[in-house]
């Protein structure tokens, strides 16, 4: 790939169009085969029917953190992302972290995905004490999936016929989120309405639920209006 750039990008001397057409063409090929051995091997690393690593995390400061590194994502393409969290809550789940933040990425980089401009993406958090569970509910307002393929979805390679040629993938996002989720005795399901829309909620187990204390002193807002230069050059 980076040959090929090094021609495409000018560096070996002129190149005529039609050249540098087939060229950006291989290019454009060899990424999206990159983006199949990587979503390959990361499918057969959560093949074992355990999580690869256990430790300890907060579920809230994952989604949480996932919510803010997708706010721009979802802006650039006209989507409201929104999200409903208990902030003031730690939420422990024991496993693998990366492999669950792998899982959920995948969740709401679809619902981005599959979702036409205007829309909206919603992702909600909460608790059951009583089953020790917490569900992650991914909602969006997209095109839906047909009745028929709710649940080839999760076969790897699957695509819709409807996206296939207009919206690029490999067909390997829910596969191996359905690997993680389940790896972790938690379930992923779908319900969905055609050109309405979609919620993927997964349901996982936590260890401990515990509330934060809202801080006894509020922060406050200070905002700075000008600046003056002193003798040292050093402003205020
Ligand atoms: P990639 O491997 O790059 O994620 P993909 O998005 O096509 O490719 P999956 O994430 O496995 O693959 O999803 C499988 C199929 O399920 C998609 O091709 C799409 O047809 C359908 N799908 C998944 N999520 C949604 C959604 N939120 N709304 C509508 N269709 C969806
Ligand atoms: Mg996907």
């Amino acid at each position: 790939q980076s040959l090929l750039n090094t021609i495409s990008e000018g560096f070996t001397g002129e190149t005529n169009p039609k050249t540098l057409y087939f060229i950006e063409k291989a290019v454009n090929r060899v990424a999206e085969a990159k983006e199949i051995i990587s979503d390959l091997l990361d499918y057969e690393l959560y093949s074992q029917n355990q999580p690869t690593t256990q430790e300890e995390f907060d579920i809230v400061v994952l989604v949480n953190s996932l919510v803010n590194r997708y706010a721009s994502r979802a802006a650039e393409e006209d989507i409201s992302l929104l999200a409903d969290l208990p902030l003031h809550s730690k939420l422990v789940v024991s496993g693998d972290r990366r492999g669950l933040e792998h899982a959920l990425r995948n969740i709401i980089e679809n619902a981005i995905k599959y979702t036409p401009e205007q829309g909206k993406v919603t992702i909600t958090l909460n608790a059951s004490e009583t089953e020790k569970v917490c569900q992650i509910n991914v909602i969006d307002t997209g095109y839906g999936i047909p009745e028929n393929e709710r649940e080839t979805i999760f076969d790897p390679f699957y695509r819709s016929m409807k996206h296939k040629s207009n919206i690029s993938g490999t067909g390997l996002g829910l596969p191996i989120a359905k690997r993680v989720i389940t790896n972790h005795n938690g379930t992923i399901t779908v319900t969905s309405q055609e050109n309405k829309g979609t919620t993927f909620s997964i349901t996982l187990p936590y260890t401990k639920l515990t509330k934060i204390e809202k801080q006894a002193v509020e922060r406050k807002k200070v905002i700075i209006i000008g600046s003056q230069k002193f003798d040292s050059g050093r402003s205020c």
